[in-house]
């Protein structure tokens, strides 16, 4: 049951119910929270799937065809991407995201007359569809140590921490005004990774990240290539050098977090920060696999982000988890945890990264349908041919393992219905402006 300031009052048995609309056939579950997105990627999807000129495709090739993509768009373009993503994140359950966002200047490398316009494009995307976001504004200042500039990330770079603080601070104010107190789009601070920030800078904004207690979020140990130059630049690992120099805290969300030793995880515990895995964008990026059975033993909170957005299925994000462990001890069950034996221990472990985890990481209001929390859920049909048959016991299970988008019915932030029975109002617009997008970027 809810109030009309859309928040919950109470959660009720089924007996109890008075004046009340029966969902039939349908299980009402928290509304999902991406926590990790990168909007505009939308466009490559499907278009980076194929050899280069060079002898061995990685991380860094795919990089430079996401980046020649990201030189291209206007804001208008980043709008229309960014309301593709949202309305397929809608679509799959999302209620809330953090938008790791650093397209901040005009193609040439200026700065808009509005040094955020870009950012308020993607927020006004998310407000569009009906999504909450937390615009997660990203300090970029280099190519990396002792690298040559690359041009194709002039879009992205402040070189001066007072002017990337400053533009924070009008970003705040701004968003401030168009939300007011309905928590639908706020900031946090994202240096984008000891590579692209140097350690003066990061301590800067970082510090008044700290002391606003906004989020933290930056890419921590995603490549080798990107541990193995800290170490030659600071002498540490990155995860080490953030440690050493108490930037590590409970606001502070490490993004992938995939090449880091026994050492590096029991530091990111001590400091009680959290760690975001992106496991289908990692598998895609030839990454490597999050080390989530060792974060669950040093007791770190997991949370989830659908990253570059070649699919969008946050519970497929949540069972790869569990799936890449299995392939890698060739055992099963691996991330239940060793004191709950319950049918759903599992499940629920995994459901956890991918709501109320990714709520404390990005600092949203939903991620469990408790009073005082706002009405963000959505339905399932349990006649859906995915999931028809589980029984209750097992129901969370074939949600988290086998569950079809096709079964998600209806999704509701704030109390008000944004999907109606698989459908959103906007999506024949959303989809054509969309298209129309793609035919003018590649023909
Ligand atoms: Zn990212």
């Amino acid at each position: 049951m809810c109030d009309r300031s859309a928040q919950i009052l109470e959660v009720a048995q089924v007996g109890d119910l008075q004046n009340t609309i029966l969902l039939n056939n349908r299980a009402l579950l928290p509304g999902l929270v991406n926590a990790h997105s990168h909007a505009f990627q939308r466009v490559i999807r499907g278009r980076t799937e194929y050899r280069t000129a060079n002898e061995r495709d990685s991380f860094w090739t795919w990089r430079e065809m996401m980046y020649s993509a990201a030189l291209r768009l206007t804001p208008e373009d980043v709008y229309d991407a960014s309301r593709m993503a949202f309305l397929e994140m809608a679509l799959s359950g999302i209620t809330s995201l953090g938008e790791f966002h650093y397209l901040h200047h005009a193609p040439e490398g200026s700065a808009y007359d509005d040094p955020n316009l870009m950012a308020k494009e993607v927020v006004r995307a998310a407000n569009d569809v009906g999504l909450r976001i937390a615009l997660l504004r990203v300090a970029y200042a280099r190519s990396g140590y002792e690298t040559e500039t690359n041009p194709q990330q002039i879009r992205f770079i402040e070189n001066d921490p007072a002017a990337y603080l400053k533009n924070l601070e009008l970003l705040e104010k701004d968003l401030g005004e168009i939300d007011g107190a309905r928590r639908m789009a706020w900031t946090g601070v994202a240096p984008h990774s000891v590579r692209a920030v140097t350690l003066d800078y990061l301590k800067e904004v970082i510090g008044v990240a700290n002391s606003k207690q906004l989020p933290v979020h930056m890419h921590v140990a995603e490549q080798p290539a990107e541990v193995s130059t800290c170490i030659a630049e600071y002498g540490r690992s990155p995860v080490a050098l953030l440690a050493t120099e108490g930037l590590l805290s409970e606001r502070f969300t490490g993004i992938h977090v995939i090449h880091v030793t026994p050492k590096a995880i029991r530091m990111l515990a001590d400091a009680r920060a959290m760690v975001c895995a992106c496991p289908t964008t990692e598998r895609n990026l030839g990454d490597g696999i999050v080390p989530v059975s060792r974060f669950f033993n040093q007791g770190l909170r997991v949370s989830l982000g659908t990253d570059s957005h070649v699919e969008i299925d946050l519970l497929e994000d949540a069972r790869e988890l569990e799936y890449h462990e299995r392939l890698l001890k060739t055992e099963r069950v691996v991330l239940a945890s060793a004191e709950d034996n319950g049918r759903s221990a599992l499940a629920a472990r995994l459901f956890d990264c991918a709501t109320i985890n990714g709520a404390e990481s990005i600092n949203a209001p939903g991620g469990n349908l408790e009073p005082g929390r706002p009405a963000d859920f959505f339905t399932v049909d349990l006649d859906d041919p995915s999931i028809a048959g589980a029984s209750s016991d097992d129901l969370l299970s074939a949600i988290i393992f086998s569950l079809s988008r096709t079964a998600i019915r209806d999704v509701v932030v704030g109390g008000k219905r944004i999907v109606e029975d698989g459908r959103h109002a906007q999506q024949e617009d959303i989809v054509e402006r969309f298209r129309a997008l793609q035919k003018k970027l590649w023909g």
